[in-house]
């Protein structure tokens, strides 16, 4: 149990009254988020809550801070080993008795946690769920108090969503097996039909729902088209804006982790891979670093990212499509979590279009799930080709309007331009059409361009009326008008592995000249911007500031070696900054700087003043 001198004598002050003081003494937060108060009081006042906020909304403090008020242990069900980890880690450096228990855990271990459990000492536990829902387990709760119950991605209960896990199914019965006990569900990416899935399965039909903004004011979103080589163009994006940040650059394929990760240290960027098919300790070495450096770009396949709460990455980039806009949003969502400006960059073009569509018709999902994947493709390629504000974009699927266009997206900044594409699309489709619905854009373009090429001639399709009837666009031109078609679900593309381009229903009103289409224009090449970035180090004219910041920056470097943890989990950026500017001179000035809890200041303390008076 925490031990800090509020508990010395009896308490009479209110649950909420205690939270708010644990707030400032454990946490060193001087306020609540937006929100947090409310579902905190929800579950202090014996109440079900379900929490609908964005990645790094300060979600897990609403059952972390209940769970230290209300007597008994906090459960928490988490889908993943790495994300409970990390909670204990941070809690543990906090001074909360915190563990986790899954099914990784070595024997001895798992007894331990256990002891630990029964003697009451732990304040939450962190627990996977098929370790939960054990009849063993099961039973030794029963006899234990439970400050709540929280349900960690809450999603993965719903089939809707986007990342499913029968497991979590079985979660249905802790509403009966404690009745009584909070609950408290919690998820950063649920659209309506997943939220309803959510409160259904959970049986949460009590529950007060919170839902905050899905937006993300300090991100910034682009979507560029991908031309020749797109890790070039990401080495280019990369050099202009975001040199020595740490950030985390998305790809489909193992293989393509690999190489993309090789690639850019070859071209002088600091890269890692991360994906499943590594060893558990290649894995935990990419994570450690991404940890503790501080400039470092991690290139990875999905399995990258859930439990990761490094604040200070500065962009997310995706070389290949994220499968859904839930995806997207949870994946771009890990850049900015301190709310500094941070990049949300993506590259896509007719290729992945292609892959995604093939990888739907071909999996082994049932027709029904099938259908729900090709929805969320579409809203994702809708998104990618819109020309409005993206942002508006983002978070109408989120069931959220936005009032004005945002300022801070690619489109907000450089309006899209469209053209009547009619004439053009309609060459297309009946290109399409003449060939016998049996090719790829690749032919497609050579055959309206008027390319005799061999296959064209083996073809006899250099005599058909629509050879070379394109000489209006190049081929990076139609190419694009193909990619739109196909985005917007004028054209299919075939389960066969080839390719082929077919008609759908949705292109007749178009060639039959009964519609008209508009397209976007293309974007130019991507303008170089350099944002104005801190000082490199060395620089004599470094404000006074920046010296103390970079001062506490090295101390705690040397602080987070010696115990053994990421820098982060020392101080965040932010707290430095604060420090770095106020330049408290004793330990109660320190005290009062956001983000320096009792423990922090115990700790740290004398070394921060310390090191604020020797490094100025
Ligand atoms: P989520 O689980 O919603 O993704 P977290 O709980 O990890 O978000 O919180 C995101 C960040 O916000 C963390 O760094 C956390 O320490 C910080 N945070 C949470 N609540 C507060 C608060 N009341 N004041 C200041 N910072 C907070
Ligand atoms: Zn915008």
């Amino acid at each position: 149990m925490l031990a800090l001198m509020e508990d010395d004598r009896p308490d009479t002050r209110s649950g909420l009254e205690r939270a708010r003081a644990r707030l400032a003494s454990v946490f060193g937060f001087p306020v609540f988020r937006a929100g947090q108060e409310e579902v905190v009081a929800t579950l202090l006042a014996g109440g079900d809550a379900f929490v609908v906020w964005p990645t790094g909304g300060g979600k897990s403090l609403c059952y972390q801070l209940p769970a230290l008020v209300r007597p008994g242990t906090g459960l928490v069900v988490s889908p993943l080993i790495a994300l409970m980890q990390d909670q204990v880690a941070a809690l543990t450096e906090l001074g909360v008795a915190a563990a986790a228990c899954h099914s990784n855990l070595p024997p001895g271990e798992l007894a331990a946690v256990e002891r630990r459990l029964r003697s009451g000492e732990l304040d939450l536990l962190y627990v996977a769920p098929e370790r939960l829902l054990t009849d063993r387990f099961l039973a030794l709760l029963a006899e234990l108090p439970l400050a709540l119950i929280a349900i960690d991605e809450a999603h993965c209960v719903s089939q809707w969503g986007h990342d499913f896990r029968p497991e979590y199914l079985g979660l249905a019965v802790l509403a009966e097996r404690f009745p009584g006990v909070p609950r408290l569900a919690l998820t950063a990416t649920a659209d309506p039909p997943t939220r309803r899935e959510i409160v259904a399965r959970l049986g949460l039909g009590e529950a007060r729902i919170f839902l905050a903004s899905f937006d993300r004011p300090n991100l910034r979103y682009r979507v560029v088209d991908k031309q020749g080589d797109p890790r070039r163009q990401l080495l280019d994006f990369l050099g202009a804006e975001h040199a020595g940040h740490c950030g985390i650059v998305y790809r489909f394929s193992r293989a393509k982790v690999e190489q993309t990760a090789a690639w850019l240290s070859e071209h002088g960027v600091a890269a890692l891979p991360y994906h499943a098919g590594m060893s558990a300790e290649e894995r935990r070495a990419t994570l450690d670093r991404f940890r503790s450096d501080e400039a470092l770009v991690v290139v990875a396949t999905v399995a990258f990212g859930m439990g990761i709460d490094r604040p200070d990455v500065r962009f997310v980039a995706h070389l290949d499509l994220p499968k859904s806009l839930e995806a997207y949003h949870q994946e771009t969502g890990r850049a900015g979590r301190d709310g500094e400006p941070a990049d949300a960059w993506m590259a896509y073009g007719l290729q992945d279009v292609v892959n995604l569509r093939r990888l739907i018709d071909a999996g082994e999902a049932e027709e029904g799930r099938k259908q729900i994947e090709r929805r969320k493709l579409d809203a994702l390629l809708a998104y990618c080709e819109t020309t409005e504000c993206r942002r508006r974009a983002l978070l109408r699927y989120f069931g959220e309007e936005l009032a004005a266009p945002c300022g801070n997206c690619d489109t907000c900044l450089e309006p899209v331009a469209t053209w009547d594409a009619t004439v053009p699309a309609q060459k297309a489709l009946s290109a399409v059409y003449r060939t016998g619905e049996r090719f790829g854009a690749m032919h497609l373009v050579d055959l309206l361009r008027g390319e005799a090429t061999e296959k064209m001639r083996r073809h006899g399709h250099d005599r058909l009326p629509t050879f070379g009837v394109g000489g209006e666009l190049d081929a990076k031109g139609w190419r694009a008008v193909f990619r739109q078609l196909v985005a917007r679900g004028l054209l299919a593309v075939d389960a066969d592995g080839l390719n082929v381009l077919r008609l759908t229903p949705r292109a007749w009103p178009v060639l039959r000249g009964e519609e008209r289409l508009a397209l976007r224009e293309e974007r130019r090449p991507e303008k170089k911007r350099r944002r104005a970035s801190a000082p490199a180090a060395g620089d004599e004219a470094l404000f006074p500031e920046t010296r103390r910041f970079e001062a506490l920056r090295a101390l705690r470097k040397e602080l987070a070696e010696a115990a053994g943890v990421p820098p982060y989990l020392i101080f965040h950026d932010r707290t430095l900054q604060e420090i770095a500017a106020r330049v408290p001179a004793t330990l109660a000035e320190l005290a009062g700087v956001p983000g320096v809890g009792a423990k922090k200041l115990e700790r740290y303390g004398e070394r921060v003043l310390r090191a604020l008076r020797e490094g100025t």
